[in-house]
């Protein structure tokens, strides 16, 4: 049977990495590729006993259907925990959703028509190339260098280009490339936004895993306009199997999330929101975060000191104070493609960096992750990793 889809399937197709990275699933392959946290540091046993004991306290509620904005004890913590990057708000501007990329569809649903405008990191999340290509965007890649993105170029594009919809941002420990803005360029941000009056979504999901350094205000506590979307998430700090995020936005703006929320999925998970504020009531998050960061940077340190030992010299690489990835450069003329192949066939995996640039290009970088595997296996696929870099770079 021929069916006939609608237009924006066209822009969802499965790619040919996401075909090759199967292959990591095998227990043998040591994967730098996804994003996933560290599943040994989960609070499985508190998580036990908070289930229980939700159910225990308020069985009929949390099995039951509840408001689409949240539950209000956690959308309140939620608010409370803002105040850390300088953002003042209460539990009524918060709304729960199912994890933040649940958000980021929502902000493609909200902003764009067809042919409308992102304006974007070059690289950025795939995730968010993804869920806003489906309402048939055009992207407009700004450069970023080791401090975010380029703002004469920024302004460039506002100034030249009418229907920029909005600007999508990951300031903090940035997927792909693990760069964090400065606060001068988060300012400056604002400031352009004002100057041509177009929405910012920041997006952030890693700000709290900082390992050395002080975390930033969030590009948010610098907007007084409302024109800021903040989108957070429990994913990273707690477990990304309870899919539990929010949205952060001022009233107006909010109530056109919550009601496309209502028709997307009426309302966030009640017992997965009822579990993370139980656990805020009865554990410290804060001493959990610093578990897995303690845990991440002892990673990260391995990872780099194996690149600078184990990597050909003059790759370009960066070094992520915190979140989960660094970001490597070859020379132009290789292409990652390449070097995943042979990688793989020494269970090596990693993200070529080519889909992380909407419009194309730069088949010469990849992404690697470092909070899911052992600090053994960091050190035996990096050196690997170098092997093959050593090799194809001399043939
Ligand atoms: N934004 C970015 C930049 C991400 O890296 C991720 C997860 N990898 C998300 C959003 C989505 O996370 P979640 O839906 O689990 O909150």
């Amino acid at each position: 049977m021929t069916m006939k889809f609608a237009e924006r399937m066209e822009s969802l197709k499965a790619s040919e990495i996401r075909e090759l990275l199967k292959l990591t699933e095998r227990p043998e392959v040591i994967s730098f590729a996804g994003g996933l946290p560290a599943p040994e540091l989960f609070p499985v046993e508190e998580m036990k006993k908070i289930t229980g004991l939700v159910l225990e306290e308020s069985g009929m509620q949390v099995l039951q259907y509840s408001t689409t904005e949240g539950f209000a004890p956690l959308r309140e913590k939620i608010a409370q925990r803002m105040e850390a990057v300088g953002v003042q708000a209460t539990g009524e501007d918060i709304l729960i959703t199912s994890g933040s990329q649940q958000g980021l569809d929502f902000t493609g649903k909200i902003f764009l028509d067809k042919g409308d405008i992102v304006v974007c990191e070059s690289p950025s999340y795939l995730g968010a190339i993804n869920a806003f290509k489906a309402y048939l965007p055009e992207f407009v890649e700004v450069s970023t260098d080791d401090y975010g993105m380029d703002m004469e170029e920024l302004e460039k594009v506002l100034s030249t280009r009418k229907n920029v919809k909005f600007i999508y941002v990951i300031p903090d420990f940035q997927n792909p490339t693990g760069k964090t803005w400065s606060i001068e360029r988060r300012q400056k941000l604002i400031e352009l936004a004002n100057k041509y009056n177009i929405p910012v979504v920041e997006d952030n999901p890693y700000g709290e895993l900082r390992f050395e350094g002080e975390r930033p205000p969030a590009v948010k506590s610098f907007d007084t306009e409302g024109r800021v979307v903040f989108l957070g998430t429990f994913s990273k700090t707690f477990c990304p199997g309870l899919r539990i995020g929010w949205t952060l936005a001022d009233k107006e703006l909010l109530q056109k999330y919550i009601f496309v929320k209502q028709g997307s999925d009426l309302q966030t998970n009640t017992m997965a929101q009822r579990e993370i504020d139980k656990f805020l009531e009865l554990y410290d998050l804060d001493a959990h975060v610093e578990k897995i960061k303690a845990v991440y940077k002892r990673r990260r340190d391995i990872m780099l000191e194996g690149i600078k030992q184990y990597f050909p010299q003059g790759l370009k690489y960066t070094y992520p104070e915190g979140g989960l990835f660094t970001w490597v450069e070859l020379p132009e003329y290789m292409d990652a493609r390449e070097v995943l192949q042979k990688a793989l066939e020494l269970n090596v995996a990693f993200v070529p960096g080519g889909s992380f640039f909407p419009n194309g290009g730069k088949e010469n970088t990849f992404r690697l992750n470092y909070s899911n595997m052992s600090e053994e296996k960091i050190q035996i696929g990096i050196e690997r990793l170098g092997k093959v870099l050593r090799e194809m770079l001399t043939e």
